[in-house]
């Protein structure tokens, strides 16, 4: 298919990944049936994510616009519906101090007000949506897994509260295993707020359901092959039943963006594997063998990093980067590498049965920040993407300030200055997945060396 970077086995918007989230999402209770006629309205969403669905719910609930959502896959198909489920503070390609060089300190500081914000609104969006997310645990817990990754999050702690107002404990390794877990690699721990961990699936079908109660319209099954305006400045969107035809249009598609559809997002972005596996339930006694004690979600210090959780039900969910290829082989090859790591850092867990195991896209930008903004040339397109890895609150906030921005004609105010406006394009943009590969073999020699 052109205009994707990875292998169809990536695209297969007719199957759900065999994920845990799938296995436990329960019913919803909602209409999304495919666009099968030729349809018009106000606002048409590409993409039924946290993005498109946020702006979907609060174009329909706080502005009363007619909008609509066309997602190729079932709703909540793409990244939104198989991530790790950590709703923490994030969304940029670079380390804490790194982006403060690159950007300054006033806006980091602006950025960072926003990713506050925006786990706050995912909390408060499941209030008083009456979303049953599972939410579970109530801070980050960042892992040194060196001693010198253990000095720059004592670092990132001085920034994070001195320079920066936010809540922040840096916590020494005896006393990570006192109160967190115990494993191998394990040099202290920088624990962040405000933070939890939620199931992403029941989050995203969450959303869909407000949206659809509020008025909004959610066509699942309804990929985009063709985006073109007539001469009365009007959208139409085609898909394989029908066309919808619309004033205004948010493209919401991540990781998963077909760049043919509009020149202006070609270049743009570098979608990143990311991949999960999940154990069968933990007794207490195995967890015991690793002085698990901890809800909240935990991530280690590397550039390549890996993400943990133990869920409500006991079962460990690990996650990490994927191949660079997105094929079938290349994915076994990930979930085994993934295996190793599991057992080489919890090795009394080496015995344990994986029950799940899938993958999917995130986002990168040039900028290394997510983008949201309206085309210079189209005020009439809008877009918000680049989440890197970091979308459960990031994606939600963007969509409500996209809603915010086409609801009252106007930007958004204090729109963070780091994230506004569309991401540079990359040099040479046929050349995007060597400067992946090369990324990831820098990261991982870095990683190696502390
Ligand atoms: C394995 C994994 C683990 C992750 N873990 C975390 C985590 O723990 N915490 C966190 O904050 N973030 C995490 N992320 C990132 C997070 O999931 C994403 O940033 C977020 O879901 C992005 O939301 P979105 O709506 O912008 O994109 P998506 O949820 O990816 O939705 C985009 C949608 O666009 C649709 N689409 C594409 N092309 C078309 C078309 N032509 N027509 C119609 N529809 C189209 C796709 O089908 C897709 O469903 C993870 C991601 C992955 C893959």
């Amino acid at each position: 298919m052109p205009g994707r970077l990875f292998d169809d086995n990536m695209y297969r918007f007719e199957s759900p990944q065999p994920s845990y989230w799938e296995a436990t999402a329960g019913r919803s209770h909602f209409d999304d049936a495919p666009l099968d006629d030729h349809e018009s309205c106000d606002v048409a969403i590409i993409g039924g994510g946290y993005t498109g669905l946020s702006a979907a719910l609060h174009l329909a609930r706080d502005y009363h616009i007619d909008v609509r959502v066309l997602e190729a896959g079932h709703t909540g198909w793409g990244a939104s519906g198989r991530n790790g489920g950590f709703c923490c503070m994030g969304g940029t390609g670079v380390h804490r101090q790194d982006l403060v060089r690159m950007c300054g300190l006033d806006k980091v500081r602006e950025y960072y007000a926003s990713q506050v914000d925006a786990v706050e609104l995912v909390r408060d969006l499941a209030a008083d949506e009456g979303i049953e997310y599972q939410s579970y645990g109530s801070a980050e817990v960042e892992v040194a897994h060196s001693p010198k990754a253990f000095e720059r999050l004592q670092k990132d702690f001085e920034l994070l509260t001195n320079k920066l107002g936010l809540q922040a404990e840096i916590v020494s390794a005896d006393e990570c295993r006192e109160r967190y877990y115990d494993s191998t690699e394990l040099y202290g721990a920088l624990i962040t707020r405000p933070a939890f961990g939620l199931h992403p699936l029941r989050y995203c079908l969450g959303l869909a359901g407000a949206a659809n109660r509020h008025g909004a319209r959610l066509h699942s099954h309804s990929q985009v092959i063709e985006w073109s305006k007539a001469d009365d400045g009007q959208h139409r969107l085609s898909t394989t039943g029908g066309t919808l035809t619309a004033h205004k249009v948010i493209f919401a598609c991540n990781g998963f963006i077909q760049e043919q559809l509009r020149s202006e997002f070609f270049g743009r972005t570098i979608p990143v594997i990311s991949a999960i596996i999940v154990t069968r339930p933990l007794t207490e006694d195995e967890l015991a063998a690793h002085r698990w004690s901890t809800e909240h979600p935990a991530i280690n210090s590397r550039r390549i990093l890996n993400y943990f959780r133990v869920l409500p039900d006991n079962r460990f969910l690990f996650g990490g980067r994927g191949d660079v290829r997105g094929t079938h082989s290349g994915e076994q090859q990930t979930y085994m590498h993934l295996e190793q790591k599991l057992r080489q850092v919890w090795p009394h867990w080496g015995h344990i049965d994986i029950d799940y195991r899938w993958h999917g896209l995130i986002c990168m930008t040039a900028t290394m920040c997510p983008s949201i903004g309206q085309l210079d040339d189209d005020d009439s397109i809008f877009f918000g993407f680049g989440y890197h890895g970091n979308g459960v609150n990031s994606a939600t906030w963007v969509g409500k300030q996209l809603s915010d921005w086409i609801g009252k004609g106007r930007e958004p105010v204090g729109l963070p200055a780091i994230i506004r406006g569309l991401s540079r394009k990359y040099p040479f943009p046929a050349l995007r997945m060597s400067y992946l590969k090369f990324g990831i073999f820098v990261s991982r020699q870095l990683d190696r060396y502390g």
